[in-house]
C-alpha cells in the first residue's frame, strides 16, 4: 500500500482561502521569468530590471513618479458613485463599490491631482485598474471633465493615464454618455490651446479608447500594453481567424499610426517634462480673447 493516498479527486481548496503568494523579497518577471529582490523592483518603477516589462502600476505609483517630491494636491477627493439604475449582478451595485473602495482604498478608478514636474504646472487625471478594472462609470468622467476644467481655469496642462477595461457595465447608458462628455471637454481644452497628452497604459480598451484616451496632442504609451477598442478574443471569435503577433501591443499600434511614441518609464518624467517646455511658449500661456463662437451663441 502506498505511504499516501488521496482521498478526494482535485483541488477541493474554495478560491478565498487559497493562500497569496506573499508580497515578499523577491519578483519573478511574467515575461522573462528574471528573479529580483522586491527593492530592485520597486526601484526599478516597477520594471524588468532584465527585458524592461512594465508591470501595471496604479495612481498613487504615477503620483509618487512625476510630481515634484510626490507633492501634489487632489481634486474632488470624495466623488463617490451612485447607482442610477438599481443595478444587481452577483451582487447590488452599491454594495460591490462599497466592497472594492474598502479592498483597494480607493473611491472609484480614476484619481485626479494637480502640481509640479520639474517644476513646471501640470493636471494628472490617473486612472487605477484595481478599482473594478478601472471601468469608466460616471465618476470617472465626471472627476476627469472637472480635472479639464480645472486645467482650463488654472492654464495647465493636462495629462491622462488611462487604465481600463472599458466603460462599467453597472452604470450602462450612463457610462457612455462619459465618452461624449470628456471629449467635449477636451474639445474646450483644445480651443483654449493648452496641450493634452494622452498616456495609454496596460490595459487601454473599449470606451475609454474609444474617447478621450485616443484624443490627446500627443497619444504616448508604456511599451507593450495592451491597446485596442474590443479585445483580442473577442475580435478573434467574430472574425474566425487568427490574428497578426503582437496585435494591439503598444508597438503594433505605433507602426499603424496611432500613437506618436512609446515611453519607457524611467524616462517618463524627464520625457514629459521636456515634451512639455516644447509646445509651452510663452504666449501660450497667456488668457485667449473670449470665445467668440460662444458669445454669439449665448
Ligand atoms: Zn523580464
Amino acid at each position: 500500500m502506498p505511504w499516501f493516498k488521496r482521498a478526494d479527486k482535485g483541488i477541493q481548496t474554495p478560491t478565498e482561502q487559497k493562500k497569496e503568494t506573499p508580497d515578499g523579497l523577491w519578483y519573478k518577471c511574467p515575461s522573462c521569468k528574471t528573479v529580483t529582490s522586491m527593492a530592485e523592483h520597486r526601484k526599478n518603477l516597477n520594471t524588468c530590471v532584465q527585458c524592461g516589462h512594465h508591470d501595471r502600476i496604479g495612481s498613487k505609483e504615477y503620483f509618487a513618479i512625476l510630481f515634484d517630491d510626490n507633492e501634489f494636491t487632489e481634486l474632488d477627493e470624495n466623488l463617490t458613485s451612485g447607482d442610477p439604475l438599481n443595478f444587481v449582478d452577483s451582487k447590488p451595485y452599491p454594495q460591490r463599490i462599497a466592497a472594492t473602495q474598502k479592498a483597494t482604498g480607493l473611491k472609484d478608478a480614476v484619481r485626479t491631482a494637480y502640481g509640479k514636474i520639474n517644476g513646471q504646472n501640470l493636471t494628472i487625471a490617473c486612472m487605477d485598474f484595481a478599482f473594478i478594472g478601472g471601468s469608466m462609470g460616471s465618476v470617472v468622467g465626471e472627476k476627469i471633465a472637472r480635472a479639464i476644467d480645472h486645467a482650463r481655469k488654472t492654464r495647465t496642462p493636462f495629462l491622462m493615464i488611462s487604465k481600463s477595461g472599458g466603460a462599467r457595465m453597472m452604470e450602462a447608458g450612463f457610462s457612455l454618455m462619459q465618452m461624449a462628455k470628456t471629449s467635449a471637454k477636451l474639445a474646450l481644452l483644445s480651443e483654449e490651446k493648452l496641450p493634452y497628452i494622452s498616456l495609454l497604459t496596460d490595459p487601454t480598451t473599449g470606451g475609454v479608447t474609444a474617447s478621450y484616451a485616443m484624443l490627446g496632442d500627443f497619444n504616448i504609451a508604456e511599451p507593450g500594453a495592451l491597446i485596442g477598442f474590443a479585445g483580442p478574443r473577442v475580435i478573434k471569435e467574430t472574425i474566425g481567424k487568427d490574428l497578426p503577433k503582437g496585435f494591439q501591443s503598444a508597438e503594433f499600434v505605433l507602426e499603424h499610426g496611432f500613437l506618436d511614441f512609446i515611453i519607457d518609464r524611467k524616462q517618463l518624467k524627464a520625457r514629459l517634462s521636456e515634451l512639455l517646455s516644447m509646445v509651452l511658449l510663452p504666449e501660450d500661456v497667456t488668457v485667449p480673447a473670449k470665445n467668440k463662437k460662444a458669445e454669439k451663441a449665448s
